[in-house]
């Protein structure tokens, strides 16, 4: 999985991109997270589902149907949970259902683009390190997005290094 920062921020920027307000951004935060909400059950509850189906696109087609009352947000939640999947699997650790229920079985990226989370404990050295390492790819990529000329070209090249080191690291 990647780390909650990562899909925080991605989702504000969806929802920053297709709708500037509180709301969009509010909306891209909260749907870009959804997908975990196996783990708040894991937590509060000591139990958790034996299938990861929050992370399949049809939970995350169904979930932001609940926006569809404004277009736009429907359109945020829809891109936010779609990249929380596309996020995960770019992780290439966990096999995730994403075509549950015409397909139980879980899929993974072949490589892993992305480092994995870690165990989320401010003492694991791995949990640190990944987050760097997601903050590389993902922070530049952000930038490029609004930079020209040689400062797009030096945000590709930054994000490429920590690709390199990400794919460097044993899975
Ligand atoms: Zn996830």
């Amino acid at each position: 999985m990647s780390s909650f920062v990562a899909h925080t921020l991605v989702g504000g920027v969806i929802g920053q991109r297709v709708a500037p307000t509180v709301a969009g951004i509010a909306v891209g935060v909260v749907f870009a997270l959804l997908p975990d909400i196996d783990y708040a059950l894991l937590w509060l509850r000591g139990e958790g589902f034996s299938m990861r189906w929050t992370h399949s696109v049809s939970f995350v087609v169904l979930a932001a149907g609940t926006m569809l009352w404004r277009r736009e947000l429907f359109l945020i939640a829809l891109l936010s949970g779609l990249s929380h999947l596309a996020m995960d699997t770019l992780v290439g650790v966990h096999r995730n259902p994403l075509l549950w229920p015409l397909m139980d079985r879980g899929l993974a990226s072949p490589i892993g683009l992305l480092p994995s989370a870690g165990r989320l404990d401010p003492t694991n050295f791995y949990f640190w390190r990944n987050l760097l390492i997601e903050m590389g790819i993902l922070l530049p990529l952000l930038a490029a997005m609004r930079a020209h000329g040689g400062l797009r070209i030096a945000a590709l090249l930054v994000a490429g290094a920590f690709v390199v080191w990400s794919l460097s690291l044993a899975r």
